[in-house]
């Protein structure tokens, strides 16, 4: 049949060609061809060449569908240095919740020493050795790296530093005392602010030694390392003989204002001599392993059956900006076009590794065999950005882009060579309106000064029954995750300043339950959990719980939702005779 179609509309071009043959020229009359066949059978998927005049017709190639190389490699600025080591950490839960650090009162809080009173014993070149991005290359810069470290002796067990690896991001060690070290984090790429993310490889330790690390730089007024949290630290050998991974460590913990900036002071033990550790200030998460986790869902055939994967766009470095659809097939047109859309997006912030377990949980279950996520296969289509910003996770950053702006606030931005991913992401979401519904958007972030995990929605004015209407999203997550999730903490405000999130722009694009979900990176004040860190595993399951609420928000019996718009109702009524 299709083949009749297509010879009709041969026949019948050339009809209607030879009958207003005026003065085009050869390439146009070929254009004209292409133009009249999409055209009459609306069909963009037939490519039309031709030999000699003769036509010839061909499928298009799936668009943009991915190959994952046998190894990625990241691009970085070509500036950088990148050693060639391939880092891996094992996932591994603790058996037991990690409880929040207990201050003693007897911290101390001394004042950065410096390179004067100090050896410097590891030095990178500076975020601002290029005053910006020029170009990118696979690997970094090319040829050997120079040594970073100076003056190590292997047997007084000066501790040897290194963070030229994806996500690392030490600038500077000093040794101010045998054991004690002054730590300088490198600023974001062509910035010369943003620290607050650390993660960085230590070897040539002594087991049963305390060392004090401080860093020196930070620039936040105030830190959850206040409020309890710990670092975490993962030893190499820890994790090959006992199949232990990254722990929260350290005592004497205090977070202070130094004479400039902040520091951030913590002491420890390494569990064994000559070990291979590393020190972070949360559990990593890479583009490598966004990668290794895509190859992975995208290997196995009954997922991909209703996963599709694809590059949305490249990043200013060239790295591929991915985007998941997840939908189920088979079910008809008019059955398919009715399905409403779901949004959801990571890592716009590079150093809020947290957003990434919690989209990992969330596509974990999502694609998972249960009747549940079957449900909302059948119920939705999903489209996924699980990381926004590959540059800034390559790179080490912890809120910026190369561009050294920060992207979430740059979702209204023209200039898509300057932010092709939140200027694609926001093109996408606009197509995706004009052929569905779009039911909700959320973005995945990390929070530095709260515990718990929490939504920041947005307010609309007007009605009284959509006043309320964007809390009961959050609020049924609080009654989901109860642990962990914060309704107190929630937020719902359209303030000037954030015009340019992903959450306020999609919002004004009429996605009304438009959040973004942070998740700490401490751990909960809440129920059986209080007092503890969370784990990986706790961070996907807020991925799960995600999947879970938006099942019970589209149930079809509307009896939960009511119910949680009523008790909003009447929440809001008695605080508002408090307030008069
Ligand atoms: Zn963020």
């Amino acid at each position: 049949m299709a083949v009749t179609a297509i010879r009709n509309w041969w026949n019948t071009y050339q009809l209607d060609k030879s009958d207003t043959s005026d003065s085009n020229t050869e390439e146009d009359g070929q254009e004209l061809a292409r133009r009249s066949l999409s055209k009459t059978l609306r069909t963009r998927q037939l490519l039309l060449d031709f030999d000699g005049g003769r036509p010839i017709l061909t499928l298009r190639a799936p668009l943009d569908l991915v190959n994952f190389p046998p190894i990625s490699c990241p691009r970085w600025p070509i500036e950088c240095e990148v050693i060639s080591d391939i880092i891996h950490h094992i996932e591994w839960n603790p058996p037991e919740p990690e409880p929040f650090y207990q201050p003693t009162g007897h911290e101390q809080t001394q004042m950065p020493a410096g390179e004067e009173q100090g050896k410097v014993v590891y030095c990178i070149d500076h975020a601002t050795k290029c005053l910006y991005f020029t170009c990118s290359r696979a690997g970094g810069c090319r040829g050997p790296i120079k040594s970073a470290t100076c003056g190590i002796n292997q047997s007084d067990f000066t501790l040897e530093f290194e963070s030229r690896f994806e996500s690392g991001n030490l600038q500077k060690a000093v040794q101010v005392g045998v054991y004690d070290y002054e730590l300088t984090l490198r600023t974001d790429m062509y910035t010369r602010k943003h620290t607050q993310w650390f993660y960085f490889r230590v070897r040539n330790m002594k087991a049963g030694v305390t060392y004090r690390f401080t860093i020196v730089n930070l620039m936040k007024s105030s830190s959850l390392y206040s409020q309890g949290m710990k670092p975490l630290l993962y030893s190499e050998r820890a994790a090959k003989e006992k199949g232990v991974g990254w722990q929260r460590c350290g005592a004497n913990i205090r977070y202070y204002r130094n004479c400039i900036l902040f520091s951030f002071t913590w002491t420890l033990q390494f569990p064994y001599d000559s070990d291979t550790c590393y020190l972070a200030h949360c559990y990593p998460y890479t583009y490598s392993h966004l990668q290794r986790y895509l190859r992975c869902i995208s290997s196995n055939p009954v997922v991909t059956s209703y996963c599709k994967l694809r590059v949305l766009c490249h990043s200013l470095a060239g790295n591929a900006v991915y985007i998941v659809t997840v939908t189920s097939q088979g079910g008809s047109r008019g059955e398919d076009r009715r399905k409403k859309a779901v949004v959801v997006t990571a890592r716009v912030h590079p150093g809020e590794t947290n957003g990434s377990w919690m989209m990992e949980g969330f596509l974990d279950f999502l694609l998972g065999d249960s009747e549940d996520a079957q449900l909302l296969r059948d119920t939705f289509v999903f489209k996924v950005v699980p990381m926004l910003n590959p540059d800034g996770v390559v790179v080490g950053n912890y809120r910026c882009s190369l561009a050294g702006r920060d992207l979430n606030r740059n979702y209204k931005t023209l200039l898509r060579d300057s932010f092709p991913c939140v200027w694609h992401t926001r093109n996408m979401v606009e197509k995706l309106m004009a052929e569905r519904d779009v039911v909700l958007y959320c973005d995945f972030h990390g929070h530095n000064r709260k515990n718990n995990v929490f939504m920041y929605g947005c307010n609309s004015r007007g009605e009284a029954s959509q006043k309320l209407h964007e809390r009961i999203f959050p609020l049924m997550m609080s009654k989901n995750a109860s642990n962990k999730f914060s309704f107190k903490s929630c937020k719902f405000q359209v303030q000037k300043s954030k015009e340019g999130t992903g959450r306020i722009a999609m919002w004004r694009l009429g996605i009304k339950n438009s959040y973004t979900m942070e998740a700490t990176f401490g751990g909960s004040t809440l129920g059986n959990r209080k007092g503890t860190h969370f784990t990986t595993r706790d961070l996907k399951s807020l991925g799960f719980y995600f999947c879970d609420t938006l099942l019970d928000y589209c149930d079809p019996d509307r009896t939960k939702v009511s119910n949680k718009a009523a008790c909003l109702a009447n929440v809001h009524s008695s605080v508002n005779s408090l307030e008069h």
